[in-house]
């Protein structure tokens, strides 16, 4: 008598059951993941996010089938992946292109590897350069493209193999902070367009925005060992703007699972005032790994003695650290926030982003943000601002200038040209 097996889903490209992956054997091995169980649908972009080592890349290779389980299955259309899976691709954090080919041969490389015929291949490497936007860059190398037209290259030399499930791992986190933005929204613009020949995305990454602008789902992963702790969805409309409540909601809940702990109260940013707290943010960062190190709790008046700090200095750095959600004070405890813990964790580039993402819901710093993104050659007059910061804030306009420049700074969003005197905005 044959035994009934559940009906497959019909749309349901991939299906992880019970996974684990060991690495080594003895008392050195090393559980990479352990039973982990996802599954992905034609249609979905789902984001597996998690901090380093949790097995992100782990779980890519076992989909791509360039790797094998120790225990339990990975099924693509309901069959086993037992060896390299044809359906997906993997895009690396950076993409190794040739650095001897042009733009258009490194495309073609992958054209050829997949067997297309020399006849067919440069129309449609032209095709697929055009489709990521490097459009004029066909007869470029390598070293003459930044890093986002590389990525760019990356993602055409990906499409060429026209994967079903493409499988990103953390495409953006080698770029600046606003090329990554730009590409996020370009590889987003494909996706809803199904401009892609791609009918699901499984993107790895550890930037909580990110993954709550770009995904249906958001699976949740802890390390040691790496395992799934939540699936989160996403259900927002595209465009998603990141200074909208629910937006914001959703990723204090996201934060709140990849910290653990319980959700914050409702953080308001863009309700805070129209001045900034006259803080440094490196002083900021010091702040807050010193908390981080002392548990995420310590007496005000005390932290301020061993800082050797007046209160009265310090308190404009825990302002600003409310104003970003990564401090809090209660019975004059200042308390670390998920949020603020999250950054303390994060490695140096994490941090810029996190820094960047919050002060960019700070009026004034959007303001000034957008008022250069606007501009033809991305550089504004300072006075241009300080004359409108004046009927704001009166005479403290150009103190509150400087320091929105330095918080621009710091984030790496926008400086100021002593010789021009003028404001422009970092690439
Ligand atoms: P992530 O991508 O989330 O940073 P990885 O999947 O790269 O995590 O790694 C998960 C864990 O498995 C880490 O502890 C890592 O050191 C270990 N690991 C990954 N690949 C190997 C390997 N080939 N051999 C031994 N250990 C590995
Ligand atoms: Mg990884």
């Amino acid at each position: 008598m044959a035994i009934a097996t559940p009906a497959a889903d019909p749309g349901e490209l991939l299906a992880v059951r019970d996974v684990t992956k060991s690495y080594g054997a003895g008392p050195k091995q090393l559980v990479a993941v352990r039973d982990v169980s996802l599954s992905i649908r034609e249609g979905e972009f789902v984001s597996l996010l998690g901090p380093s080592g949790c097995g992100k890349s782990t779980l890519l290779r076992l989909v791509a089938g360039l790797s094998r389980p120790t225990a339990g299955t990975v099924l693509y259309r309901g069959a086993p992946v037992l060896e390299v899976n044809p359906h997906a691709t993997i895009v690396f954090q950076t993409f190794a292109l040739y650095p001897w080919l042009t733009v258009l041969q490194n495309v073609e490389v992958a054209l050829k590897a997949r067997g297309v015929a020399p006849a067919g291949r440069r129309a449609r490497a032209v095709r697929l350069i055009d489709t990521v936007g490097l459009d004029g860059f066909e007869s470029a190398y390598p070293r003459e493209l930044s890093g986002g037209m590389r990525q760019k290259v990356g993602f055409a030399r990906a499409m060429a193999v026209e994967p079903e499930l493409l499988c990103l791992d953390e495409p953006f986190s080698a770029l600046d902070v606003l090329s990554a933005e730009a590409l996020r929204g370009e590889l987003l613009e494909l996706w809803l367009n199904k401009a892609l020949p791609t009918r699901a995305i499984l993107m790895v990454t550890h930037n909580i925005e990110e993954a709550v602008l770009m995904s249906d789902r958001i699976v949740v992963m802890a390390k040691n060992p790496g395992r799934v702790v939540t699936t989160i969805a996403v259900p927002l409309h595209h465009p998603r703007r990141r200074q909208d409540t629910a937006f914001q909601a959703i990723v204090e809940t996201v934060y709140a699972a990849v910290a653990g702990r319980t959700r914050p109260e409702a953080e308001t940013l863009a309700q805070a005032g129209k001045r900034l707290p006259r803080a440094r943010l490196n002083a900021l960062a010091g702040l807050v790994e010193r908390l981080a190190g002392e548990g995420g709790r310590a007496d005000l008046p005390r932290l301020s003695a061993d800082l050797v700090m007046e209160l009265d200095d310090l308190l404009p750095i825990v302002e600003a650290g409310e104003l970003l959600g990564f401090v809090r004070v209660q019975e004059g405890d200042l308390l670390i926030t998920p949020l603020g813990q999250a950054y303390a964790d994060a490695s140096i580039l994490t941090r810029k982003e996190l820094v960047a993402g919050r002060i960019l819901r700070v009026p004034m710093i959007n303001w000034i943000f957008e008022t250069l993104q606007q501009d033809d050659d991305r550089r504004v007059d300072r006075d241009f601002f300080l004359e409108r910061l004046r009927a704001e804030v009166g005479d403290q306009a150009g103190e509150q200038l400087d320091l929105a420049v330095s918080w621009g700074r710091f984030a790496e969003l926008f400086a100021f040209d002593g010789r021009t005197d003028e404001l422009f905005l970092e690439t």
